[in-house]
């Protein structure tokens, strides 16, 4: 093996560790929309690094600390007043619909 691909194994094994560690840190990897409850007006945003948190208006970045539960793949449970929430429609979801 030449010293370049030990290096690269190096950095491939470096980088599977920051994802894992990434993951176990809560951070949000953007695989679904981010979710608004309508009852309470809990929001939730992305911070500048990443992180998923919830906010009430007006305090934009204070997090919260309150997480959405799923309860299946498109409905959630709001932490602060239990209401179920939708997840927002995204722009990619609508290509599948058919006229009726
Ligand atoms: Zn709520």
């Amino acid at each position: 093996m030449s010293p370049l691909d030990a290096k690269l194994r190096r950095l491939a094994a470096e980088l599977a560790a920051i994802q894992k560690r990434a993951k176990a840190l809560g951070i949000f990897t953007n695989k679904r929309e981010l979710l608004h409850c309508p009852g309470c007006g809990l929001k939730e945003d992305v911070t500048a690094n990443g992180m998923l948190i919830t906010y009430h208006e007006p305090d934009l970045s204070h997090d919260t600390g309150l997480r959405f539960k799923q309860l299946n793949k498109h409905t959630f449970r709001c932490p602060a007043c239990g209401q179920n929430v939708k997840e927002p429609i995204s722009e990619q979801g609508c290509e599948g619909a058919s006229p009726a």
